[in-house]
């Protein structure tokens, strides 16, 4: 058992808290009276560890060997073929680790990461994830979500392989209805992806709508969907970015049935700034979904690493708070609310998409935590620091230690 003593809370409030074996048993004020080891930590911020929702380990740290292309989802796409062709188990496994690693130093003890499934790269960047995961099963919890990147219908034989990669291990079944040619296949794509999650009883976690056409108009199909087959609460939409152009009343009714289903959306700001709207002149579009509205209509919405300096996004390093800072950006969140918003997308947010129930800064969860050197959320979101300590089932999983200089002459 251990403790620590007088942490700021995200709601402001000063608080010990308790730690036995890997959960959190006790949390108020001057609770850990009387344990022993106990650390004191006035001034500072405790948080639960970060959930990352949406992130592909597989691809991550690839970019140097890509070619250049035309910065488009279908450019980068294209780009990954080659490099993806020559994915060994090994190579995958050292690229995932290097990021888990990375991202436990920076908060996040959580990640469910897409892996390609295809014709292209077989299992390898499954197994390869999987290796990397069972390394760091130390430090991190990593799951799999089985994701068909060229396509179903475009892919004959990926089906077979998802069928594969979820007898192999993988925990969700994902999807990229919109990736299809046409609408009658984006709506087969949609129902053979519930037929595998039925079939083997998973959640669903989607590529949906990851394009500046309002016309596509996948996210209308998987909710429809999920409303038949009665899959509440079990479905993740990733990106979303078309139904920003959609005609607003379309979108409302969109809106309303995600919610009705429990669908969450995982928008990833940080990829979709620098990956949609590239062909617009005038109103140039930034790839967000209408994060404003689902979050008024009261839909779960989480924000998500999505790349690590693969062929979509040059940049990344695992740092959730990065990716808050950044999406705060993209989806005007400047008032307190809002920051608090914010902090629930990297956190609570992806755990309820996740369907977690031992998560959070409570008791009885898994003591998944980390300790900032600023008083609030807030300053962390604007000093962006690194955490100087990180739990992972309540042992010490990570520490940094920053040491800055001024030098004066008077
Ligand atoms: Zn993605």
């Amino acid at each position: 058992m251990w403790a620590l003593r007088d942490v700021f809370l995200p709601d402001g409030h000063v608080a010990d808290v308790i730690v036995d074996g890997d959960r959190i048993t006790a949390i108020g004020p001057g609770v850990a009276g009387g344990v022993s080891p106990a650390t004191d930590c006035s001034g500072k911020l405790l948080l639960a560890a970060y959930v990352d929702g949406h992130v592909h380990l597989d691809k991550a740290l690839i970019r140097d060997e890509l070619r250049e292309h035309d910065g488009t989802l279908a450019g980068a796409i294209d780009a990954i073929h080659e490099r993806k062709r020559r994915y060994t188990v090994q190579d995958v496994s050292e690229r995932a680790r290097s990021v888990i690693e990375a991202s436990v130093q920076l908060g996040t003890t959580r990640m469910r990461s897409h892996v390609d499934v295809d014709t292209i790269g077989g299992l390898t960047p499954l197994e390869g994830v999987m290796d990397a995961a069972a390394g760091c099963a130390d430090i991190a919890e990593v799951r799999t979500i089985a994701f068909p990147q060229e396509g179903l219908l475009r892919d004959p034989g990926a089906y077979e392989l998802m069928e594969a990669a979820i007898e192999a291990g993988a925990d969700v079944v994902g999807g990229m209805p919109h990736w299809e040619l046409d609408e009658a296949s984006q709506r087969e794509h949609v129902r053979l992806c519930f037929d595998l999650a039925e079939r083997y009883d998973r959640d669903l976690d989607m590529h949906v709508d990851e394009t500046d056409d309002g016309a596509v108009r996948t996210l209308e199909m998987v909710a429809d969907e999920a409303l038949r087959r009665r899959y509440m609460g079990r479905v993740c939409a990733g990106h979303v970015c078309s139904l920003a152009a959609a005609p607003q009343d379309y979108a409302d009714r969109v809106i309303d049935k995600c919610l009705r289903a429990g669908i969450s959306i995982a928008a990833n700001p940080v990829t979709n700034l620098v990956l949609q709207g590239r062909a617009d002149r005038g109103l140039v579009r930034r790839g967000m979904t209408r994060v404003a509205e689902l979050r008024a209509a009261g839909v779960n919405i989480l924000f998500g690493q999505d790349c690590v300096k693969d062929g979509f996004y040059p940049f990344g390093r695992g740092s959730m708070l990065e990716v808050a800072l950044i999406s705060a950006h993209a989806a005007h969140l400047t008032s307190r609310a809002d920051l608090a918003f914010a902090l629930r997308a990297v956190t609570e947010a992806p755990a309820q998409a996740w369907r977690l129930t031992d998560y959070g800064l409570k008791v009885g969860a898994r003591a998944d935590l980390q300790l900032l050197p600023v008083p609030s959320w807030e300053e962390a979101l604007r000093l962006q620091p690194l955490p100087e300590k990180v739990w992972f089932s309540g042992r010490m999983a990570a520490e940094n230690t920053v040491e800055s200089k001024l030098y004066r002459s008077r």
